[in-house]
């Protein structure tokens, strides 16, 4: 038996979403609750990919399949495709299992052609909406279907008003219009070389291969992978018979929410044309009235659609956006779905539907997208003005939040102007630690090179600053202070705008809105916790940022990446010191400056976890981050070291690696140098004995983590001196201590040899950035140069630093996980990679039983609400 690719509206319900799209499921639905929905069909979305496989073709069994299902359509509705006297007219709109508005295309009118038009026209005793119809049906056929740029109609539409001296549409009459049709007719002959079909058969097919072909435009590229949209959903047809809007002022069309989308109050919410179909109202070409006036004009209809708002959102269970067409003073509902809010109407909705009785609190928390709390969290754009500027550039959304400010080029001016009270933005080519001081006086960071785990994103995760990063498309000099973009100059000074929640990047300023929490977030946040069952961590580095991750509800610090804490200028000194040290003695004189400077970070970092959990990682500094590079500084490390400039150059150069990345990073470093390990070990233990004794109610106990571990022996000897150090600490101090030793995973090997080294560590935290750098060989730092061919090709749907690539690095996650737990019961497993903040990501690790994911301090709220709802779909 062949499959079926076709389904009536009776036939389906809104179970059938991933099958029917969500648009042709809610419509089956509302079939089923008798509410008044013009009939029709839909192809489901497997018929979609079934097109893609067989190289964009609708094969024989699915057209099949769609006359059969027209043959029924005429049944249902009495009318019959082509037949001049009684015409079957249709829409073919677009519907994916998640809504993507605007994504893809839409054909209305569908069916006519010259005969049905005349007599329509005749019959009807209505000439102007019969030639209205078809005239916007051979518009939006040539656009989506042929491909024939819009501004073709759009200007002979123009030149027709001015000749005929009116402003609006609706002023042209049938006259008008019959003769724009034939002027439409007769481009669409010379741009195309053939006559515009007059078959609806013929018609129906070009539409239903447009719409599939619509889900792989550019526009819906974009949208589903700023989405997390996978490529294989495809997207459904549907197939509906036509109402009409534009029949005069006893006809219109609307769109309305049941509750107020940006503020979540609860009031309908809505507008309306009169005389016009659905593309009016979105097109924006006449001004909608407030639904309210719909009571006015025709009461039974407003009375009727009311009636018709509550029963879907009670249905629904959750906000609802409609279409509806009203013919001849009688409704009809096109559309709808669950309603797009702001992240602060989408908190409101949730609870004020909890208080209304109508769902649970659990249903409360699957209602919100966690990502949406972004901008709660981070300073937005104003909504209004953003929606009418143009953004010159898009890039990678590194970091959320939106800052406007004046350009500054170094960390310097960034610091300077800061202090001045100006609102800069730092245009880099890419940052390192030595621009953490300007970073902390910016607003926001744009770079042109490096990815979603470069520097400069991890760290403005870590200060909740907006950045985008990796914008190749700048032409930068940043000798003389200037970049192109967009085809302009900016120079120094000039002011642009950053939307690090898109990506997206503006000339000029727009006024931003601060971030809000309100209470709604925090109700929700709680219930969240109930839910969920992966603990949540901090990744920070400073005693203020651990201070800020547990305000925003973690649990402990999952990640202090210890090389951070030498950012600061008058801390990068020392560290540069040691790197370029050349003898035991030099390098042991320098971590003896070191040392107190991190055991006074450590014991502040204690006391702001208040007894709960810490990892440190030990230093693992990819060394190009951190050797000096100016003549400045070259020559004042010199000076401090007492050696000439070209000794220190000499080292320098020592230094140099081919891949930094792969290089002399990580339990590496403490192979070579022991003595890094036994200052830090010591740090941190002092810190911990400090604090444990000031606090006898609270439990320190640090978990010291060895990061880029590859194998057990190397593991071995990091702990041993870890061990031996720690033990002298404790038993000099005379108190009882508990520490643990564990390690990170983030390369293959360990993974593969995950059941050995589990032996020796007491927990694993994945480190998904370099897992997922060295799994691929993509680098971290440039790959975001080749991704977007990637996407483009279909290759990969989205960026594996952003979202964990579950079929590969996620398997060697769970082999790990699993090998680890074997040989060591007791393991604890956590991530701190910066995928431990994503979404998907966070689902996949709640399925794999970690105990926790670790995430910069701003993500928290997202990843609380995230693991819950992991945690209630999986029940
Ligand atoms: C990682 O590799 O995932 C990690 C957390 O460490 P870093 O980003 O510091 O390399
Ligand atoms: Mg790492």
């Amino acid at each position: 038996m062949s499959k079926k690719w076709i389904y009536l509206f009776k036939e389906g319900d809104t179970s059938m979403r991933n099958l029917l799209g969500g648009k042709g499921a809610d419509l089956a639905e509302m079939t089923k609750l008798n509410l008044p929905v013009p009939q029709g069909f839909t192809i489901t979305t497997e018929a979609c990919t079934q097109y893609y496989k067989d190289g964009k073709k609708i094969n024989d069994d699915m057209f099949e399949q769609i006359m059969d299902y027209i043959t029924k359509l005429e049944e249902i509705t009495g009318k019959k495709f082509g037949d001049a006297d009684n015409p079957l007219l249709v829409s073919v709109r677009s519907g994916g299992r998640v809504s993507m508005p605007g994504m893809m295309d839409t054909i209305l009118n569908l069916g006519l052609n010259d005969a049905v038009v005349e007599r329509l026209s005749e019959k009807s005793g209505n000439p102007r909406w019969a030639w209205d119809s078809y005239r916007r049906f051979i518009q939006m056929y040539s656009d989506v279907v042929m491909t024939l740029d819009k501004k073709n109609f759009e200007t002979l539409i123009d030149e027709m008003k001015t000749t005929k001296g009116i402003k609006e549409d609706v002023e042209l009459n049938a006259e008008d219009l019959q003769e724009l049709t034939q002027q439409f007719k007769a481009i669409f002959k010379s741009k195309l070389g053939s006559d515009f079909p007059s078959d609806p058969k013929e018609q129906l097919i070009g539409a239903i291969k447009a719409v599939f072909r619509s889900w792989d435009n550019p526009r819906a590229i974009v949208y589903r992978r700023d989405n997390d949209i996978p490529y294989s959903w495809g997207t459904a047809v549907n197939v509906q018979m036509m109402v009409f809007g534009n029949m005069g002022d006893t006809s219109g069309t609307g769109v309305a929410f049941t509750r107020d989308p940006a503020t979540g109050e609860k009031r309908l919410m809505g507008e309306f044309l009169l005389n016009a179909q659905g593309e009016d109202v979105v097109a924006g070409i006449r001004t909608p009235q407030p639904i309210e006036q719909l009571k006015e004009i025709m009461p039974e209809v407003y009375a009727d659609f009311i009636r018709i708002c509550q029963t879907l959102e009670n249905h629904y269970k959750n906000m609802q956006d409609m279409e509806f067409t009203i013919e001849d003073k009688k409704l009809y509902m096109l559309q709808t779905r669950i309603g797009q809010r702001t992240a602060f109407a989408a908190l409101k909705i949730a609870c004020d539907f909890v208080d209304e009785g109508l769902i649970s609190k659990e249903q409360a928390v699957t209602m919100i997208n966690p990502r949406n709390l972004n901008t709660l969290l981070h300073p937005a754009f104003d909504a209004k003005i953003l929606e009418k500027t143009k953004p010159i550039a898009k890039a990678l959304a590194a970091s959320p939040g939106a800052a406007s400010g004046q350009i500054v080029f170094t960390a310097e001016d960034a610091k300077k102007w800061g202090e001045l009270g100006k609102a800069v933005i730092l245009v880099r080519l890419e940052t390192s630690p030595e621009d953490i001081e300007g970073m902390k006086a910016a607003k926001g960071f744009l770079t042109v090179r490096g990815g979603m785990t470069s520097h400069a994103a991890v760290v403005a995760r870590g200060m909740g600053k907006c950045c985008v990063s990796g914008c190749s498309e700048i032409i930068m000099d940043e000798a003389n202070k200037v970049f192109r973009l967009a085809g302009k100059e900016f120079h120094e000074g000039d002011v642009i705008s950053l939307d690090g929640t898109t990506g997206k990047i503006y000339e000029g300023e727009i006024p931003t809105k601060e971030a809000e929490i309100v209470d709604e977030f925090e109700r929700i946040m709680d219930w969240a916790d109930e839910f969920r069952v992966l603990g949540i961590r901090t990744n920070a580095d400073t005693p203020q940022d651990v201070k800020k991750g547990r305000e925003l509800g973690a649990e402990g610090l999952g990640l202090c990446r210890t090389e951070h804490m030498f950012f600061e200028q008058s801390r990068i000194d020392a560290f540069r010191e040691m790197i370029c040290s050349d003898t035991l003695e030099e390098r042991e004189e320098a971590l003896a400056k070191l040392l107190p400077l991190q055991q006074r970070d450590f014991e502040q970092i204690f006391e702001a976890l208040e007894g709960n959990p810490a990892t440190i990682r030990f230093l693992d500094p990819p060394l190009h981050e951190f050797v000096p590079t100016s003549e400045e500084d070259i020559k004042k490390l010199a000076k401090t070291k007492g050696k000439s400039v070209n000794d220190i150059k000499d080292i320098i150069n020592s230094l140099h690696e081919f891949n930094p990345m792969m290089g002399h990073r990580g339990c590496r470093l403490a192979v070579t140098y022991p003595e890094i390990a036994k200052m830090q070990t010591a740090a941190v233990i002092r810190a911990a004995l400090a604090v444990q004794k000031a606090h006898l109610d609270w439990e320190i106990k640090p978990e010291i983590m060895i990061p880029l571990v590859s194998e057990i022996k190397e593991l071995k000897v990091v702990k041993d001196i870890v061990v031996k150090t720690a033990e002298a600490e404790i038993a000099a101090a005379g108190i009882d201590l508990k520490y643990e030793v564990g390690t990170m995973i983030e390369l293959p090997r360990a993974c593969l040899t995950a059941n050995e080294i589990a032996k020796e560590a007491d927990f694993f935290c994945f480190g998904t950035n370099d897992l997922t750098q060295m799994t691929f060989g993509f680098s971290r730092d440039d790959a975001a140069k080749f991704l977007e061919s990637y996407y483009e090709d279909n290759i990969l749907e989205s960026d594996p630093f952003v979202k964990v690539d579950q079929k590969g690095v996620g398997q060697l996650i769970e082999m790990a996980v699993k090998l680890g737990r074997k040989n060591n019961p007791a393991l604890h497993v956590g991530v701190c990679g910066e995928h431990g903040g994503e979404p998907s990501s966070i689902a996949f690790f709640h399925k794999l039983g970690l105990d926790y994911v670790s995430c910069s301090p701003f993500r928290v709220p997202i990843a609380r609400l995230a693991a819950a709802q992991a945690a209630i779909s999986n029940k």
